[in-house]
């Protein structure tokens, strides 16, 4: 025989046959101000092993909403004070993310047609004329949490969506940012060099501002390869591409243009100002302490100089960009044929 303690909690531990336990577990608020009708509810609903959380009027319904976040509100709709359509609109009026998110609501009420218009427009979900039948509550709440379900599995793939978006679109700027690098130096490849030096000009020639064009060589750098080997003229290589970004401005754009050849574009920099900043850039590579540490642990230190030539719009023989790249890079070779180390700058 079964006490009678055992039968009593029988339906509420019965959560197992796949039909009815299919929301078992789930928060359903009861407000109601009349206590009787409140465990007459749980009752009616107690077979589906949902937890229940009570309260007796809108305030405590207001505070146990944001205290336990339930899946479904069941509301008497009269009640002293705030009343179950003013608690409604504000939870409907609070679906958003940052609120309580979508809350299924069903009103119960006492009064007929005029509160059954008045509830579902203001966004009740649905509405229950009292005294109503368990079998038809049973029902009416398991397809709200039905309901339920079906919105919060939708906020949640929405929110997988948008992560998903977010690191697609790292990773496109990731591969764009890739695509325009040079794997050596870091510094802008030819090939956006080349793309915004095309707006650049553009640009310049439109506003008539001032656009400078700087080529620069290493010196001998065959030699540093030669004597101290190929990984060693890299090391040169990204002391030097290191050193040259470092002393131009942040919107100077700075690539590698071939081996051992840097290319820079300095907008808004007249021929003056541009000239100085080749010169600095020159002394910072002259001024590079490199230093060549042989197998056996011998250290010789490596001069390294480079030159530089310079030309600049708005400039009378200068009307093209191809005309700007290669006076920028006759100058290169004058600067060479001078001597080396050293700037030479392109003159009307
Ligand atoms: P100049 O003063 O006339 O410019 O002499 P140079 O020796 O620098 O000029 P040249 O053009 O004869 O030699 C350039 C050398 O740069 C040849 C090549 O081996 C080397 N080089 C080009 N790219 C790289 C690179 O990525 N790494 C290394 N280590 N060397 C490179
Ligand atoms: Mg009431
Ligand atoms: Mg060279
Ligand atoms: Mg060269």
């Amino acid at each position: 025989m079964i006490p009678d303690s055992t039968s009593k909690k029988m339906p509420e531990g019965n959560r197992r046959p796949a039909p009815s336990g299919e929301f078992a577990g789930r928060t359903v608020l009861l407000v109601d101000d009349d206590p009787a009708h409140v465990q007459h509810v749980r009752q009616g609903l107690a077979p589906h092993g949902y937890t229940f959380r009570e309260a007796r009027d809108g305030a405590q319904a207001l505070s146990a909403i944001r205290e336990h976040r339930p899946d479904l509100i069941l509301m008497d709709v009269e009640m002293p004070g705030l009343g179950g359509v003013e608690v409604c609109r504000i939870v409907k009026a609070n679906s958003g993310e940052g609120g309580f998110g979508f809350i299924p609501v069903i009103l119960m009420t006492a009064r007929q047609a005029a509160g059954k218009v008045e509830g579902l427009e203001l966004g009740a979900d649905d509405y229950l004329v009292k005294p109503f039948d368990m079998l038809e509550l049973g029902a009416r709440v398991k397809s709200m949490l039905r309901l339920k379900g079906l919105q919060d599995a939708l906020i949640e793939k929405n929110r997988e969506l948008d992560r998903a978006n977010k690191e697609l679109a790292r990773k496109r700027e990731e591969l764009l940012a890739l695509s325009r690098t040079d794997p050596l130096t870091g510094l802008s490849n030819r090939r956006y060099f080349e793309e915004r030096l095309q707006e650049e000009f553009a640009r310049a020639r439109r506003y008539r501002s001032p656009l400078s064009l700087v080529m620069l060589d290493i010196d001998y750098f065959k030699r540093v390869n030669d004597t101290y080997g190929h990984p060693f003229g890299d090391e040169v290589l990204r002391a030097v591409a290191q050193v040259t970004r470092a002393r131009l401005r942040e919107v100077d754009l700075l690539a590698r243009y071939g081996g051992e050849e840097l290319i820079a574009l300095l907008p808004e920099t007249s021929p003056e100002d541009a000239l100085r900043a080749c010169e600095r850039v020159r002394e910072a590579i002259e001024g590079l302490q490199l230093e060549h540490r042989a197998s056996d642990g011998t250290k010789r230190p490596v001069r390294c100089t480079a030159s530089l030539g310079l030309a600049s719009i708005p400039s009378p023989s200068l009307q093209t960009m191809e005309e700007l790249m290669h006076a920028a890079d006759e100058c290169l070779y004058a600067a060479k044929g001078a001597g080396r180390n050293r700037v030479r700058q392109h003159e009307e």
